[in-house]
């Protein structure tokens, strides 16, 4: 039997994950190729970073591939000479939140476990994908290779310039992509910095400054000025949740709040019963109306990311630290100008209160987050499968439109089982598919997927 050739355009954890868990499943042969840029695959934006004050959000106990022993990282980690080496990693009550370079690592290592898997030929291919046409994925180092079956994987652009800071993206002050190795490097300690979001993104700037004993000010602003909470330590029991009257957006704000309340009562923190929605999240999204998930985009969703995604507790320290120093400052306001004074940028701002205030900065750092509405515009390989015709943007501009089953829908809406896409890039169907658990579930579900795209095709063949 002939081994059917399996592409993955993007080797970051959702990419890995589908390698990974095609090995460990497939009977029959396979060649897995994954492409991507990185020295390592696994990594991808989240896990790629060498920077020790980014760490994971959740406790290592959560974050392990699908088909893993539960706890399968934490117990790698403590294995590990930097669980020793990285004290601050461990808290008071026995969790531990590596940092996120380590999940990049552990990923890397079941990678090249998988490859020992006599069925299959695992390989990752260091080059960028650039374009698909007739089953040929031509690469950016020239090469051309042949697949029966292309996974998309890539699902975080970099954040995008806001329109007034578009004439300045040359200018020395600015930070347009806070992800970028050692940009934080050559801040002066006392520099007054301007940061624009006040999320994930925002906190993991503040923890890298106060790691390199920056003292200066920091003003952080974003349209509603909410931060990312902080995560639980302690153990607590799980929440039960009762089931919602309707499938509406606002109905199930009404009843979360109401649950919210059920469990203070009963001594039980909101983090549960947000962890038991977002559990059930993918039934909750998929049974609301197209109208009620964009109702959800527009005007919930900013406040179901700043509790849904928390920071782990020694970031949440860090923040709570430099607000308590007054050298963070936090505000719901606009940017409504901006100007060059020499190396500095000079900020207005509206505040919510319709007050204006001008500020002087050494640096602004875009930390508004992915892109996720540029995706198919600014990202060459996927621009070209979308101006083919063989992708389409979700409608709610989250990533790229599905079927039930993680096939790509072409412009007229037909699914292919040649062309899938993993991750968060394929949320816009399922709802809650960004934390690691599901995306990780996912994972396993598109190499299911393939798996029997690949026996029904073989059994056709048999039979004729
Ligand atoms: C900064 C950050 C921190 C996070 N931290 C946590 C956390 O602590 N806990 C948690 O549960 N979740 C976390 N998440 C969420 C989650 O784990 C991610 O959503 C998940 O890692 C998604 O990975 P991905 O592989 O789908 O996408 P990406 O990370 O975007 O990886 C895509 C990969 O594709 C490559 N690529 C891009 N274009 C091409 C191309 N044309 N050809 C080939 N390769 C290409 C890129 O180099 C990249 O490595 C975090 C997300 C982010 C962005």
């Amino acid at each position: 039997m002939t081994a059917a050739r399996i592409l993955i355009a993007g080797g970051g954890f959702s990419g890995t994950a589908v390698a990974i868990e095609l090995a460990r499943m497939s009977s029959v042969p396979l060649e897995i190729t994954v492409v991507e840029p990185r020295e390592m695959p696994g990594g991808g934006v989240a896990y790629s970073t060498a920077e020790p004050s980014h760490r994971i959000n959740v406790s290592a106990d959560r974050m392990q591939l699908s088909g893993d022993e539960p706890g399968a990282f934490d117990r790698w980690y403590r294995q590990q000479p930097e669980s020793v080496l990285d004290p601050a990693a461990h808290c008071a009550d026995g969790s531990v939140y590596p940092q996120r370079g380590q999940f990049g690592r552990y990923l890397a290592q079941q990678f090249a476990a998988a490859s020992r898997f006599p069925q299959v030929k695992l390989q990752h291919r260091r080059a960028r994908a650039l374009s698909w046409e007739g089953q040929q994925l031509l690469l950016s180092d020239g090469d051309v290779l042949r697949g029966d079956v292309l996974v998309l994987a890539i699902s975080h652009p970099p954040p995008s310039l806001p329109a007034l800071l578009q004439p300045f993206s040359g200018h020395p002050a600015l930070i347009a992509n806070p992800w970028q190795p050692g940009v934080l490097d050559t801040l002066d300690p006392q520099a007054r910095v301007g940061i624009i979001g006040t999320g994930l993104s925002m906190a993991d700037v503040v923890a890298a400054l106060e790691r390199r004993q920056h003292r200066g000010p920091l003003l952080a602003f974003s349209r509603r000025g909410q931060r990312s909470r902080a995560n639980l330590s302690g153990e607590w029991p799980a929440w039960t949740l009762a089931p919602c009257p309707a499938a509406r957006a606002r109905a199930w704000l009404r009843h979360t709040r109401a649950e919210i309340a059920r469990a203070a009562a009963q001594g039980i923190p909101w983090q549960r019963v947000l962890d038991a929605v977002r559990a059930q999240g993918q039934q909750i999204w998929q049974a609301l109306p197209l109208a009620e998930q964009q109702r959800f985009a527009r005007h919930l969703r900013s406040w179901w990311d700043v509790h849904r995604y928390r920071v782990a507790p020694q970031v949440a320290s860090a923040i709570a630290h430099r607000l308590a120093q007054g050298t963070l400052q936090v505000l719901a306001a606009r940017m409504t100008d901006i100007t060059s004074c020499g190396d500095q940028l000079a900020l207005t701002l509206r505040l919510r209160s319709g007050a204006v205030q001008t500020q002087l900065l050494d640096h602004m750092v875009v930390t508004s987050g992915p892109a996720h509405d540029t995706l198919l515009t600014r990202e060459p390989l996927l621009s070209s499968l979308a101006q083919q015709g063989l992708i389409q943007g979700d409608a709610l501009g989250f990533g790229i439109a599905v079927d039930a089953q993680s096939r790509a829908l072409n412009h007229q809406g037909q699914a292919s089982g040649h062309l899938l896409v993993a991750g968060p890039a394929a949320r816009g169907r399922f709802g809650e598919l960004m934390g690691l658990p599901q995306v990780a579930d996912h994972a396993a579900a598109v190499a299911r997927q393939i798996l029997h795209t690949l026996n029904a095709a073989y059994d056709g063949r048999c039979r004729r």
